[in-house]
Formats: C-alpha cells, structure tokens, sequence
C-alpha cells in the first residue's frame, strides 16, 4: 500500500502518520520525493480500513497494491480450485451444468424436470425450495416439503443437488440435506450468514449481488474462506443496469475478471441474466466461450404453468439442444463436459 500525504503536510503530521502505521503491526518505508510525501506500507495492509485511515488529517491518497481479500486472490493461490462434488468436478477445465426448476412445485413437476436434465447431461440438479421472491404475496416455495421432494429426485437420478439458503438457522439441515448450498445474489452480503458458512464443510455457490462490483463479491467469498470454508463457487447472475430489455446485464467480463483476479471457480446464470429462455442458449455459448467454468440454468417441464420464473425456464427439449451444442463447442475452446 502507498500513502501519499497531502501537500501541506508538516513533519510532526507526517511523523504520527507512520508511527499510527506502525501501531498496526506494519512497516513504513518514507519513500518521500521533493514535492510529496509518500509512505510504503509494508506487511498484511487487509486489516487496515481505508475509510478509516482517511480520517487522518495528513492522508491524502491511499493506493492499494494488493487486493483486500487474501483466501480468494490467486496472488496466494496461483493454481485453479477444483471443488469435488460427490465426484462432479467444479473448476480446473470443466464445465459443470447445473440445471432444473427455479422453484420445486410438486413431485412429478420436479422428477420430471430432473429425470429430462439427466437425460440431457446435466451435472447437478438446480431447484429452490425456499424462495427469495420480491413480493411476499408471490409463491415462496414449497419449504422442507421442497427439499424432501428434491433428495427424492437426487435419489431417482444420482445428480447432486443444489438449492438456495435463506438464512443461518437453516444450515445445519442444509449440512444434513443439500451438496451445494446457494447464496442467491440478495444475500451476497449477508454478513452473518456468511460467516456461519465458513465454519462448514459443504460447497457454497455464491451468487454476485444485484449491485455488486466485483471486488465486493470477492470479499463476500472471503468472508466463507476466512472461516475455513474454502469451497467456494461464484456466480455471476447480471447485474443492475439501466437497460431494460433483459431482467439483468450479463457481464461476461466479470468472468475474465474473476479468472484474473482469483482462483475460485466462476459459474454463469444465463437464466436470472436474460429473464427470457430465448435468450439462454446463446448466453449459456458465451460462458463456455468466455471461460466459465460451468452454467447454472433453469428448466421447467411446463413452463407457461411455472410458480415463479416460467418466462425464463427453457422446455427440457431446448435444453437438449442447446447441450447437444455445448457439447460441440467444449473441446473447441478446451473446456471438459462430462
Ligand atoms: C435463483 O437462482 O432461483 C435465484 C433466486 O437467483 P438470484 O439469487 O440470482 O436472483
Ligand atoms: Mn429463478
């Protein structure tokens, strides 16, 4: 970290300035010019809390050289992670579908939907059972009665399944029940939440905030890994912007940014991104092209009679095509699909 201090800055501000440094347990190195005066910072520069440092009369300008996270940067971690799901690898040159229902909604609804996106070669088996709807008139899930019905379609099918978490007190049946826990991008900063995660043993897949920028979702996955969960899949599921044509913005950067930056697996969600199913396929080609490491999207057995997200949901038989083209465009761009 490089601290420039304001211009007219005099030797004593200067001085406290380093020794508050010090304080923390850092080095400071006066690299001062003849115009400026700068201070490097040396040593763990995460726990320093700019906004606070700000406060400081002498701080003029503060750049950082290393990123806040630590868990998630691939500065410590160079090599991709690969997380194992009951032998389903996420990451490392695979490209894991994860597909299914928004919503479970009743037993044939889900058996079917899991029993087509097996067929298909599916991976895992998406399905909410509770559900983060923005009115709280609208269906809100079926609940436990979800998650039962779901274990009975991992049964069926032997696809893992995955399925979003509400809140702390319902980890340990989570722990108990589900193989990927889901974070859905309302509760990307749910600090809490986080942190109760990072003290289990379970794959999180964490989902980016409506708003958030990239740093923000690399610090909510630090917040898991500090924890000592380091089993954390990210997901980019479009963001706000002021378009409106599509429910969200796809960034597919934040994919090669997220490649740059760290060595968690990023996943895409073509389906809360376009919030149109006509749209799917070719955003579902974009990931695998972009480098993402899989895609998590929705599939419904009746679409226009589905709970929640229908206008989204691709029919089992498009999302047969649209594998059968994944599965040619994979090795092109030296991706694994299994
Ligand atoms: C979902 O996956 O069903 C969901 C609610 O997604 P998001 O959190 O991305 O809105
Ligand atoms: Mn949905």
């Amino acid at each position: 970290m490089i601290i420039r201090a304001k211009q007219n800055t005099t030797v004593e501000e200067f001085e406290r300035l380093k020794q508050t440094i010090i304080n923390m347990g850092l080095q400071v190195k006066d690299v001062s010019g003849e115009t400026f005066k700068v201070l490097g910072v040396i040593g763990d520069t995460s726990k320093i809390d700019e906004r606070a440092l700000y406060a400081n009369p002498a701080v003029g300008e503060i750049t950082r050289i290393q990123s806040p996270y630590k868990k998630a940067s691939k500065v410590f971690h160079p090599d991709p992670t690969i997380i194992d799901v009951k032998g389903v690898k996420i990451g490392g040159g695979n490209f894991t579908v994860m597909a299914g229902p928004c919503s479970v909604e009743n037993h044939d609804q889900i058996l079917e939907c899991a029993n087509a996106v097996k067929a298909s070669g599916a991976n895992i088996l998406r399905g909410g059972a509770f559900k983060p709807r923005t009115s709280p008139y609208a269906f809100q899930g079926l609940e436990l009665e979800g998650l039962e019905l779901l274990k009975e379609a991992r049964k069926e099918t032997g696809l893992p399944i995955i399925t979003e978490i509400m809140s702390e007190d319902m980890i340990p049946q989570f722990v108990k029940d589900v193989d990927i826990i889901q974070v859905g991008a309302r509760n990307m900063q749910n600090f809490h939440l986080l942190k109760a995660l990072g003290k289990i043993d379970k794959p999180i897949l964490l989902k980016r905030g409506l708003s958030a920028t990239i740093e923000e979702w690399l610090m909510a996955a630090e917040y898991i890994m500090a924890g000592g969960n380091e089993k954390v899949i990210l997901c980019e599921r479009g963001i706000r912007t002021f378009e409106k044509y599509t429910r969200n913005t796809l960034d597919l950067s934040a994919v090669l940014a997220v490649k740059e930056l760290s060595h968690l697996p990023v996943v895409i969600d073509p389906s809360h991104s376009a919030g149109k199913w006509s749209m799917v396929e070719g955003l579902s080609q974009a990931a695998l092209a972009v480098g993402a490491d899989g895609i998590i999207v929705e599939v419904h057995n009746d679409p226009e009679h589905a709970l929640c997200d229908g206008a989204q949901s691709l029919k089992p038989k498009a999302f047969d095509d649209m594998m059968k083209k994944l599965k040619l465009i994979a090795p092109i761009v030296d991706k694994v699909m299994k």
